[in-house]
């Protein structure tokens, strides 16, 4: 860290033991790395005065949302750690669109837009993950299939380039700018407003939990509705039985009294055998993870190491790549209260141009989430290696990461990734955040 003192700022400058040690912890658990210190920025002016003062000094600099990024993505060593959830709450509705500081929470944005009657028409499953975090890398979630990435939700952005020059960027204005944040895993820029386009929200949402014991049956019937577009919401669950596996298609129509969902024909043709439904307040669906995460944090293993894999696998290979997948993988691989996620989306829906899925009309979000053990790193190691094995295997069957991974990736790794996108990206960031200091945890450097 430099000896030389940051000018004033209206915000907080943190440099004790605490404040230090949570910089350096995310969910992942899995990498701690500390900063020289912390700053807690007021307002849009303190985080260009940060920026440009750590680019005049060559010091590292970090944005941190909520933290829960799997591998040290928003950590920073020896650097400045910027914490967007202090930029004051402004949170706006005009029309159809709202207006909010980067670092709200998505539970924060929907009790700002619910009571006008309107919502982000794609949301995360856990909405305690802030704006900036998710438009970095992408966003996805049940309404994916119809409406693309939360990216795809963006209208205009303000911005602190790396060289801390502050700028407004949107499809008009700035666009290069525009597309290399949106999905650029915060390497051009730091996001301290965001506008994003809401859509008329449901009052009630009718959620059904479709069993299956044949993969074959489960992947057709998921492309089927995401295909037709039946239900609002469409997302898929593995679940360990015995020696095998049971597959469950969880799929949502939202509605507002009187009409409700027609669920003869929702359900039609469909070949679940058990199946279950609740009916409950669109609110509460979304926030359908808070008692998961009271329960995991009573039990402890909400703050156990999370060795995550996401990727994204084509049409063709996904039913042979996961039966394999799940044929190697038993509690050791998967953590007690771990999970597996297997949900389609339309690539015709996917719009950001750093949003990067395999080719062809649909791609399968497949996703070992694994829980690790708190006292056995060798454990954890392992874990890790079998994602970058899976990694190396998608990759080689044409697939894709969803770039929120407990996976070392190298530059040569995601330039891989962008493929046709990676010379935008990289020129944007060698033009606005010259000397790879931004956001260095996700090991992504140009020359
Ligand atoms: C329980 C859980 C459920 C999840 N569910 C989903 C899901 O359904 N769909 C989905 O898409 N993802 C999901 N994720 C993944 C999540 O979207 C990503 O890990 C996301 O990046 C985390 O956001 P965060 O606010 O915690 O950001 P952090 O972990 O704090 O940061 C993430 C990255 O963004 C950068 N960053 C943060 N703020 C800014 C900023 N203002 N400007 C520029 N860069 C910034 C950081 O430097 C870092 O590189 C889930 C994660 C968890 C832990």
């Amino acid at each position: 860290m430099t000896d030389e003192i940051l000018p004033a700022i209206a915000g907080e400058i943190l440099t004790g033991e605490a404040a230090l040690s949570v910089a350096g912890k995310d969910w992942g658990n899995l990498i701690h790395t500390r900063p020289g210190l912390v700053v807690r920025p007021a307002s849009v002016t303190d985080v260009a005065v940060v920026l440009r003062f750590a680019a005049a000094r060559e010091l590292p600099v970090a944005a941190r949302g909520a933290g829960h990024s799997p591998y040290g993505q928003g950590q920073v060593e020896g650097g400045i750690l910027l914490d967007m959830t202090s930029l004051p709450p402004r949170r706006v509705v005009t029309g159809d669109v709202v207006s909010v500081d980067a670092g709200a929470r998505w539970r924060e944005v929907l009790e700002t837009t619910l009571p006008h009657g309107l919502a982000p028409p794609v949301l995360t499953d856990y909405l305690e993950l802030t704006v900036a975090g998710t438009l970095v890398v992408g966003g996805i979630g049940g309404a994916t299939h119809h409406h693309g990435t939360q990216t795809d939700g963006v209208v205009e952005l303000e911005v602190v380039t790396g060289a801390g020059e502050v700028l407004t960027c949107s499809r008009e204005n700035e666009e290069d700018l525009f597309d290399a944040v949106l999905g650029g895993l915060g390497q051009c820029a730091v996001i301290t407003r965001a506008t994003l386009r809401l859509s008329p929200a449901p009052a009630r949402a009718r959620r059904w939990k479709l069993y299956y014991d044949s993969l074959p049956a489960f992947l057709a019937d998921q492309r089927a509705v995401v295909r037709d577009g039946r239900f609002d919401y469409v997302e898929g669950q593995l679940i360990p039985v015995g020696d095998g596996w049971r597959y469950m298609l969880e799929a949502v129509a939202y509605y507002s009294p009187p009409a409700g969902p027609d669920e003869d024909a929702l359900l039609d043709s469909l070949g679940f055998g058990e199946s279950e439904d609740e009916d409950t307040g669109y609110f509460d669906f979304l926030n359908r993870m808070a008692d998961g995460e009271a329960a995991l944090r009573a039990e402890g293993s909400w703050f156990h190491p999370h060795p995550w894999l996401n990727v994204f696998l084509t049409d063709d290979t996904v039913e042979r790549f996961v039966a394999e997948t799940l044929a190697a993988t038993g509690e050791p691989e998967l953590g007690a209260t771990g999970l597996v996620l297997l949900y389609p989306v339309r690539n015709d829906r996917l719009k950001t141009p750093l949003f990067t899925v395999p080719p062809g009309e649909i791609s399968w979000l497949f996703s070992p989430l694994r829980v690790g053990s708190p006292r056995d790193p060798l454990h954890n190691a392992r874990l890790l290696e079998l994602n970058v094995d899976l990694y190396r295997k998608a990759r080689e069957l044409d697939g894709k990461v969803y770039p929120s991974n407990a996976l070392p990736m190298s530059t040569e790794d995601w330039r891989a990734h962008f493929g046709d996108a990676w010379p935008k990206l990289a020129d944007a960031k060698a033009r606005y955040a010259p000397g790879n200091l931004l956001n260095p945890g996700q090991c992504l450097r140009v020359p």
